[in-house]
């Protein structure tokens, strides 16, 4: 139990009772060939199903299978999270556990990883899924995601994905954030990159999502480009809407003085003058959010102790330190 396994793969399972039996035999079968150490990390996340018998069933018969049981139903996210905690392999795998994904591709997806990558996500390039319904709302959301944070992948959606350990323990997932893992790691400084995997139909149980993720989606990708961009300098983006308004604020407001003074007209009436208070407002307000943002962002890091950087690698007279 002491020494480091080789590989983790963890599956978030929610209502899949009649994949699993296929799911642990394909797993196995891909990976015993390969001689690397291994474990089956399967998630039940609260399934209203028979998935959480048939997987203590199934772990009485593999040896590599460790089932973890949530109390309820949390959402792929945090059952996600709850393997990634459990896992203990150098480099940790994940997939679906509706046999879209293929177990066959992971070996690919590990060797690619140990070419010098810390994130090597699958790319369904020929998905099995409805067009109209799935592929082309997903295609949107990647192009989207892509051009927003930076990260261009092709397949944000695909599970099947591959990550050095170091990385993912330094990433915090929250909501839905699992699509964006790509991100986070990018935010934390991983060298990410993207292989071609099979993809099948679903055969058994259905689709836990429906078309009203593309709204979550979208919300999902606001905070993230935020994070992406500003984590370490909020300031920068409330500071400066902040300076813009309330220097709008200061040219509209000297625009109406000049007026009453020269004109001698009244100015109380003037739609303009609400507008100027408005920006004036608006801008105080904005700055203030900006520092609040500063003090923030100091108690993010340091309560959970989080460095600003991250370091890949030292080494000292050509020799690495670990
Ligand atoms: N899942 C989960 N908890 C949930 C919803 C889904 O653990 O609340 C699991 C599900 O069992 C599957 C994976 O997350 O292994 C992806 O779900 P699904 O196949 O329904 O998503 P899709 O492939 O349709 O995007
Ligand atoms: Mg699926």
């Amino acid at each position: 139990m002491n020494e480091q396994l080789d590989i983790s793969i963890v599956v978030p399972i929610y209502n899949e009772e009649e994949s699993l039996p296929q799911l642990v035999e394909q797993l196995v079968n891909a990976l015993r060939p390969t001689g690397e150490s291994f474990e089956l990390v399967l998630i039940n996340d609260g399934s209203s199903d028979r998935s959480a018998e048939v997987l203590m069933k199934l772990s009485s018969e593999v040896p590599e299978l460790l089932c973890v049981l949530l109390r309820k139903n949390y959402g792929q996210t945090a059952a996600m999270a709850a393997g990634f905690d459990m896992a203990s392999g150098e480099i940790v795998v994940s997939l679906d556990g509706d046999l879209q994904n293929d177990p066959a591709d992971i070996p690919l997806l590990v060797n690619r990883l140990r070419d010098g990558f810390d994130l090597v996500s699958g790319w369904r390039y020929q998905r099995q899924d409805a067009a109209i319904k799935r592929k082309l709302p997903s295609r949107i959301a990647n192009r989207l995601i892509g051009r927003v944070t930076g990260v261009r992948l092709n397949d944000y959606g695909c599970s099947l994905k591959a990550y050095r350990r170091e990385v993912l323990s330094d990433m915090r997932l929250y909501g839905e954030l699992h699509r964006f893992l790509p991100v986070l790691a990018n935010i934390e400084g991983a060298r990410i990159t993207e292989v071609k995997v099979n993809h099948r139909a679903r055969k058994y149980g259905q689709s836990k999502y429906g078309i009203d993720r593309t709204f979550r989606v979208l919300m999902d990708l606001l905070t993230v480009w935020f994070m992406n961009r500003f984590l370490t300098r909020p300031m920068y983006v409330f500071g400066f809407g902040g300076i813009v308004a309330i220097f709008a604020s200061l040219v509209t407001s000297t625009y109406l003085l000049l007026w009453k003074f020269i004109s001698g007209q009244n100015i109380g009436d003037r739609p303009l003058l609400i507008f100027a208070l408005l920006l004036g407002i608006t801008g105080v307000q904005l700055f203030c959010f900006g520092l609040l943002g500063e003090l923030q962002i100091r108690t993010y890091h340091e309560s959970q102790g989080r460095p600003i950087y991250r370091i890949r690698d030292t080494f000292r007279g050509g020799r690495r330190l670990s």
